[in-house]
């Protein structure tokens, strides 16, 4: 499957963005317009364009995107004061990169329910 969109770039290291962790099946970076003082997007280096297009074989990795963005808040130091992660999906999610994505958010008090 093509992915032509910024993150299957980032994730192929063919553009820049400030990396904070990778692995095998994972690639987490800073967000070029962050909402928290730490935004981080954990993507997986396989394209899925969005959530609805994950299936059964997803299930792993998945879940290996929220197991890194924890990592990651542990690395920030926020993990004991708490984050948020959030999946946005499609337009009505407010879903602009059709690359699935993790943003964990965090450094603040995060309000509820978000906008
Ligand atoms: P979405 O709205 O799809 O859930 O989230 C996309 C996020 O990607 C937004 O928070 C936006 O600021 C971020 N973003 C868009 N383009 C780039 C880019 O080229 N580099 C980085 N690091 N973040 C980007």
């Amino acid at each position: 499957m093509s992915d032509d969109t910024i993150f299957g770039k980032i994730a192929r290291g063919e553009i820049p963005a400030d990396i904070v962790y990778e692995d095998e099946h994972a690639v987490a970076f800073r967000d070029l317009n962050p909402q928290a003082p730490t935004h981080v997007l954990v993507i997986p280096r396989r394209p899925i364009a969005t959530l609805n297009d994950a299936g059964p074989d997803d299930a792993e990795l998945i879940g290996r995107l929220f197991l890194a963005a924890a990592k990651v808040a542990a690395q920030e130091g926020f993990a004991d004061d708490g984050y948020r992660t959030v999946i946005n999906c499609n337009a009505d999610g407010g879903q602009t990169v059709y690359h699935l994505h993790v943003h964990l958010l965090g450094g603040r008090p995060l309000q509820w329910p978000p906008g």
